[in-house]
This record gives structure tokens, C-alpha cells and sequence, in this order.
């Protein structure tokens, strides 16, 4: 039998099933609330001070002030890993406003509600590395402030929904004449065998997935930049790809319908896919080279 699920909520660790939040908590009302996903390897979380400065980040700019130090979140996040199932597990933790009587305005004085859990991470599917995935484009419908990472996410639930109902496996946004990133992950292209991202801005969640492959990219001597990308050179792009925590670096090998490339995973989609492979090898180890 499998052990049950433990969760952390407002200090106490207990089973999933028994974990409850009121229905006036503002999380729930109107999605006043961040969060974060850390994928942890052999029970290592990868740059987790990256997660944690992004997540004071997404906190200072909702005006919430963070209910624990560095220190506290790290000893939740590393004893539900301890607790729970999967070699790699994911963690996932919210904080929201907490409860109060429904009103827009900030209450006064509120008790913010923390909750934690970790869920197993499987292997990205081999057929998807094999093959790649498909995608579409469609207009960035989102607010503007997409730097944070609010649990608010209706926008990117549409778009994510409207890409599965057309067969594909992200939706590639555009707002503008700027290419933006996926509904749930990150945009890079290869052009003219150059690794190009979009600049970290308001019209796009700034990925620790992003940043390491950046990193890397310089620490290997890949040609990479970081500047605007237009729908143009994204049709003319060698390679596309999409990154997040949980589904790492997708190759996207059919854009809009038409394919991408050869039509296979690219050279330099294969490079730094064994660069991210070999650095989460070296973080099971315990030597997040990176943190
Ligand atoms: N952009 C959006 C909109 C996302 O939701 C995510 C995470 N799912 C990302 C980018 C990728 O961020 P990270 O690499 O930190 O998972």
C-alpha cells in the first residue's frame, strides 16, 4: 500500500484528505495569492534560493509580507520531500491573503494562508523527446503583470485549453509583436544556430528553468541572447522549444501546423538537453552546482 499523501497547512503537517481552507480565504475568492513549483531530484531541490527570491519577488509585488524566512521554508519544503513518495517529487506551496470577509480592498491585520505539498515527478515521456510536441500560437490574452507568479491563472488556463483542444501540447503567446512564452513555461528559439530568449519583463514569468538554460548556454559557449522575439522569427526559427520546472526543455517540432525544422529534436535542442540532464545528475549527488 502506498503511504498517504502529507501536506503542510498554517504549521501542521497532516494527510491530504484531511487538509481545509475556508471558503472565504481570498486564495479561493479572488485568487490573491502566489506560488511556486520546485522540482527536487533524489530528495535535492534544484536552486531553491532562486525559488525562494522569486517567490519574496511575487510577494512584494501582490504587497503580502513573507509568513516565513529562507530558513523555515527550506525546513517545510525538505521535511514533506522526506515525507512523502518518488525519487524526484515536486513541491508545490501557495500563500494567499488568508481569510476575511469578502471584500476587494486588503483586510487588516490578515493571517496569511501557507500551504505545501509534494507530489511525485515522473520522467518527461521519451516519445515526447523522441518526436517532440506540437503547438500553437495565440494572442496573450493575460493582465500585464506576468512576472508574477499569481495562483490567479484563468488566462493562462483558456490558453492552455484552447492549445489540448486543438492537439497541441502548449500554446506560444504573442502580445503585440513580441513573442512572449508558453501558457506554462518558457519560450526559447534557435536562429541562425544563435539561442534566443525574450528579456525578462512584465509580459513574462521569469523561469529558474530559463535562467539555468541561460546559464549554461554562457558557461558552455553557446551563442545565446536575450532580446525580443518577433511572430516572424519565430516562423523562421531552426528550433523551438518550451522549458518549465516539470517538463524541463520540450522541443516543439510542429508550429501552427507546419514543421518546425526537419521536423525532429534539434542539434543544439540535444546539446543542452544533456547539459540540463548532466547538472540535475550532479544535483542528485548533492552538488547543485548552481544554487
Ligand atoms: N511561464 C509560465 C507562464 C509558467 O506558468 C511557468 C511555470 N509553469 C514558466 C514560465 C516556467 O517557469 P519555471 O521554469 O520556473 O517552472
Amino acid at each position: 500500500m502506498s503511504k498517504p499523501v502529507i501536506v503542510y497547512l498554517n504549521g501542521n503537517y497532516l494527510p491530504i484528505e484531511d487538509a481545509h481552507v475556508s471558503v472565504l480565504d481570498r486564495g479561493f475568492i479572488f485568487g490573491d495569492g502566489v506560488y511556486e513549483v520546485i522540482p527536487a531530484y533524489g530528495g535535492y531541490p534544484l536552486r531553491l534560493k532562486h525559488h525562494l527570491q522569486r517567490l519574496q519577488n511575487s510577494l512584494d509585488a501582490i504587497r503580502l509580507s513573507n509568513p516565513y524566512s529562507d530558513s523555515e521554508w527550506t525546513d517545510i519544503i525538505n521535511s514533506l520531500i522526506d515525507k512523502n513518495e518518488g525519487e524526484d517529487q515536486y513541491i508545490y506551496l501557495q500563500v494567499t491573503r488568508g481569510v476575511a470577509k469578502r471584500d476587494h480592498r486588503f483586510p487588516d491585520g490578515n493571517t496569511p494562508t501557507v500551504f505545501v505539498m509534494s507530489s511525485p515527478l515522473l520522467a518527461v515521456d521519451s516519445e515526447l523527446l523522441k518526436n517532440g510536441v506540437s503547438a500553437i500560437t495565440l494572442d496573450d490574452i493575460r493582465w500585464r503583470y506576468c512576472n508574477i507568479k499569481t495562483t490567479a491563472l484563468l488566462g493562462n488556463v483558456l490558453l492552455r485549453q484552447q492549445a489540448v483542444e486543438q492537439n497541441a501540447a502548449e500554446a506560444i503567446l504573442v502580445r503585440d509583436n513580441d513573442v512572449t512564452e508558453g501558457a506554462a513555461s518558457n519560450l526559447f528559439i534557435v536562429l541562425n544556430g544563435v539561442i534566443i530568449t525574450p528579456p525578462k519583463s512584465d509580459l513574462l514569468l521569469p523561469g529558474i528553468t530559463r535562467d539555468l538554460i541561460v546559464e549554461l548556454a554562457h558557461h558552455h559557449q553557446l551563442a545565446c541572447e536575450e532580446r525580443s522575439i518577433t511572430p516572424e522569427e519565430l516562423k523562421q526559427a531552426e528550433e523551438v522549444w518550451v522549458t518549465s520546472s516539470t517538463k524541463e526543455i520540450l522541443p516543439i517540432t510542429t508550429l501552427d501546423g507546419k514543421t518546425v525544422g526537419n521536423g525532429t529534436p534539434g542539434k543544439v535542442w540535444q546539446n543542452m538537453f544533456t547539459l540540463y540532464q548532466n547538472n540535475k545528475a550532479q544535483l542528485r549527488q548533492g552538488k547543485d552546482l548552481n544554487a
